[in-house]
C-alpha cells in the first residue's frame, strides 16, 4: 500500500499500531478459551469482560447491553433474522440509504409475510416527518442508519426515534428502532443512551481495528437471537469469542477520543475548494454530513475515473466497496437521494487521520487532470 494514496477509509482502514499490539499481546497472554473452567480460561473471560466494560465506557452504555460479533453484518443479521420467524408478521420501515447488510433482508422479510416500506431519502436525509406519516399501528421495526456510507449524510436519529416513541405510546405497542452505526462510530456524534435506540451495529475495521469483529448494542435484550450455538455472549452470538480481535477493537475505539476532527475537516475543505469551478459536482452537502466522507460526481463513468486515478496512485471508490455489485447498490441509493443523473460518475473520497493535506491537494490535481 506504500505506493498508493488511500482515500477509501469508509471501506476499511489501516489497523492502528496500538490495536495491532493489543491483538498480538492478547494472542500470547490470553490464549485460553474464555469458556474453559480452569484458571487461564477464567482469566480470558475476565479480560473479555474488561474489554466489554471499556467499550461500554466509550459508547456511554452499560456493559451488559453489548455483544461482540464477527462484524456489523452479523450484528445486523441478528436483529433482522429475529423478525423472520415471528408468528404474526407486521410492517418494517427501512430507509432507502441502508447498506446491503440490511437491505438484503427485504426479499426475505417479504417472503415471510412482512410488509416492507422503504423510507425515501431526499438529498440523502430521512426526515422525521416522512417517518411519522408512515408509522402505522402494524409497524414492528424501523431501521435507519446513523451515517450514510455512500453520501456521508448524518441522520437525525434523535428526531426519528422521538417520533417513533410518540407513535409507540399512541398505539400502546412496542416499535423497535434499529440503527446501523458503522459509519457514525468515530465520524459523527453518537449518543446511544440519549437516543433511546433499541439496537445498533458497529464494526471494528472502519475505525482502525481489525476485520472480522463487530458489536451489537441491545438496549434491553428485547431481540430474540437465533444464534445460540455454545451460548457465548449470553446466547445472543454463539461461537468462541475472537478475543485478540476484541482486544484490538477495544483499543481502536478508545483511541477515537484522541482524534481531531478538525484535521479531517481541513482535508475535506482542500478537496471541496480545489474542485470549485471544475467539472466536478459535490453530492455530499457540507451541512449535515460527516467530514470523513465526500462524494463527488465527475464527467467520466466512475469505473473509468477510478482506473485512471489508480494509475496515478489514488485509491477511492464509486460509492460503497462492500460488495461485488457495488455500483448497482450505490446507484439505487443515489437515485433514492435524488442524484440519479450524477450516479454514473460518482466517486466517494473517504478520509482518515493517515491522510495528509499534501495528499488531498495531489488528489485534487489528479481529479482535474482526468476530468
Ligand atoms: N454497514 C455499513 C454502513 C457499512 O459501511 C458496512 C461495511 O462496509 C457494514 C454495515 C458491514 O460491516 P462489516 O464489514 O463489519 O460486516
Amino acid at each position: 500500500m506504500q505506493d498508493f494514496h488511500y482515500f477509501d477509509n469508509a471501506a476499511t482502514t489501516m489497523i492502528s499500531d496500538r490495536a495491532l499490539e493489543a491483538y498480538e499481546s492478547c494472542c500470547r497472554l490470553h490464549m485460553a478459551n474464555p469458556s474453559a473452567s480452569y484458571a487461564p480460561g477464567r482469566e480470558s473471560k475476565a479480560f473479555l469482560n474488561d474489554c466489554r466494560s471499556r467499550m461500554a465506557k466509550v459508547l456511554g452504555v452499560q456493559a451488559d447491553q453489548l455483544f461482540f460479533t464477527s462484524g456489523a453484518s452479523e450484528s445486523i443479521a441478528i436483529v433482522m433474522e429475529s423478525l423472520l420467524w415471528a408468528k404474526s408478521p407486521g410492517k418494517v420501515l427501512i430507509s432507502a440509504l441502508e447498506h446491503e447488510a440490511v437491505s438484503s433482508f427485504i426479499p426475505l422479510l417479504k417472503e415471510k409475510g412482512w410488509t416492507v416500506e422503504v423510507l425515501p431519502a431526499k438529498g440523502g436525509f430521512i426526515s422525521p416527518e416522512t417517518l411519522e406519516a408512515k408509522l402505522t399501528k402494524d409497524v414492528r421495526l424501523v431501521a435507519v442508519m446513523a451515517v450514510s456510507n455512500v453520501l456521508g449524510t448524518v441522520q437525525d436519529i434523535d428526531g426519528l426515534v422521538s417520533v417513533t416513541r410518540r407513535k409507540e405510546a399512541e398505539f400502546g405497542r412496542p416499535i423497535l428502532f434499529f440503527s446501523d452505526c458503522v459509519q457514525a462510530f468515530g465520524k459523527a456524534e453518537l449518543r446511544l443512551s440519549d437516543w433511546a435506540l433499541d439496537a445498533a451495529s458497529f464494526s471494528a475495521h472502519k475505525i482502525h481495528g481489525p476485520r472480522g469483529v463487530g458489536l451489537l448494542y441491545l438496549k434491553k435484550g428485547q431481540i430474540q437471537s437465533l444464534s445460540h450455538a455454545g451460548g457465548q455472549e449470553k446466547g445472543v452470538r454463539g461461537g468462541t469469542e475472537n478475543l485478540p480481535a476484541i482486544a484490538a477493537f477495544t483499543v481502536a475505539a478508545e483511541e477515537l477520543a484522541q482524534r481531531d476532527d478538525e484535521e479531517i475537516r481541513r482535508l475535506n475543505d482542500i478537496v471541496r475548494t480545489g474542485l470549485e469551478g471544475t467539472k466536478y459536482g459535490i453530492l455530499t452537502p457540507r451541512e449535515g454530513s460527516t467530514p470523513y466522507i465526500l462524494t463527488i460526481a465527475g464527467p467520466l463513468p466512475s469505473e473509468v475515473a477510478m482506473r485512471m486515478l489508480q494509475d496515478r496512485g489514488f485509491l477511492l471508490s464509486s460509492g460503497s466497496a462492500c460488495s461485488n455489485n457495488e455500483r448497482g447498490k450505490a446507484e439505487a441509493i443515489f437515485r433514492a437521494s435524488g442524484f440519479a443523473k450524477a450516479a454514473g460518475g460518482a466517486l466517494r473520497i473517504s478520509f482518515s487521520h493517515d491522510n495528509t493535506p499534501e495528499e488531498a491537494q495531489l488528489l485534487v490535481e489528479a481529479l482535474k487532470e482526468i476530468g
